[in-house]
């Protein structure tokens, strides 16, 4: 047998590895309250580990500049969409049933924390979505920039952290658009996701999102890290995310402390079952089966 040969049925083996059957879609969990302001000093961000040394060939051609520029993102091919509970369900037989949407709410809050966050994500390759708060953005715009630089997603989560669904049509507007405006003049693009506060929408709340181009989601996978039985528990914020865990959850955590000292451990574990992180710029938002 030749080498093409081999190589042709290394080939067609990978390709038919496939990943496992499918649960049933369940229901996401209770509503979060607001997560609380952070109480413990957060965890420094973890170290990237040394590049090997290299040989003494010549080193490999760049990776083709991403641009810094706003409105320049590449174009990423769209592999998921997200049907009516919230999970994601892949476009194509090239895109992993077995992957998760990652999630932080209510941020951006503190630099050591949030650098955290950005260093366990880019230590899995993970690209997540940061759902921002407006009056967070102002108290603190250079960390919103800071997570566009890190060429992670920021999604809508209101200006006030309210509950949307008690609010006038009008109200509602403003506090979607302020937040799509502030954005904007930070980061250059306006956010393309949103998710009400408390998971607490309704139809104006969806309209109003619609109109303003995001799509609407809450969550299918809560990982409870916002409930006081949770504070300062990383182990219990893993095992809430893995027993909830199915084929294109949209895992729900928050820029908070346990939940950055719980994260490399968490991915790790969801890596070790086979799941990948969804690249949120691979979310086709117009389609919803
Ligand atoms: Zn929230």
């Amino acid at each position: 047998m030749n080498k093409l040969m081999i190589g042709l049925l290394s080939l067609t083996l990978l390709v038919s590895l496939n990943g496992c059957a499918e649960k049933s879609d369940s229901a996401g969990s209770s509503e979060p309250a607001a997560a609380n302001e952070i109480a413990q000093k957060p965890q420094p961000a973890p170290q990237q580990p040394p590049q090997p040394t290299k040989s003494n060939k010549p080193a490999k051609p760049a990776q083709p500049v991403q641009p810094n520029g706003p409105n320049k993102q590449t174009q990423v091919q769209k592999q998921y969409y997200m049907n009516k509970n919230y999970f994601f369900k892949p476009i194509n037989s090239a895109a992993p049933k077995k992957a998760v949407l990652l999630t932080f709410d209510d941020g951006p809050k503190e630099k050591p924390l949030l650098e955290s966050i950005l260093g366990t994500l880019d230590k899995h390759k993970a690209k997540a979505i940061f759902f921002v708060n407006g009056y967070r953005v102002k108290e603190h715009p250079e960390l919103l920039k800071l997570i566009h630089d890190r060429k992670q997603t920021i999604g809508n989560h209101s200006w006030d952290h309210i509950d949307l669904k008690k609010q006038s049509a009008q109200k509602v507007k403003q506090q979607l658009t302020d937040v799509q405006t502030i954005v904007k003049k930070v980061t250059g693009t306006s956010p393309a996701f949103f998710r009400p506060p408390f998971g607490s929408g309704g139809d104006t709340v969806r309209k109003t999102s619609a109109q303003l181009g995001m799509l609407y989601m809450t969550w299918s996978n809560g990982s409870e890290d916002w409930l006081g039985k949770n504070k300062n528990k990383p182990d219990q914020v893993i095992a809430t995310v893995m027993k909830q865990l199915n084929p294109g959850s949209n895992i729900l955590m928050h820029e908070l402390p346990w939940t950055a000292e719980a994260l490399d451990e968490l991915l790790t574990l969801l890596e070790s079952k086979g799941y990948t992180f969804i690249d949120p710029a691979a979310i086709d938002p117009h389609r919803t089966s």
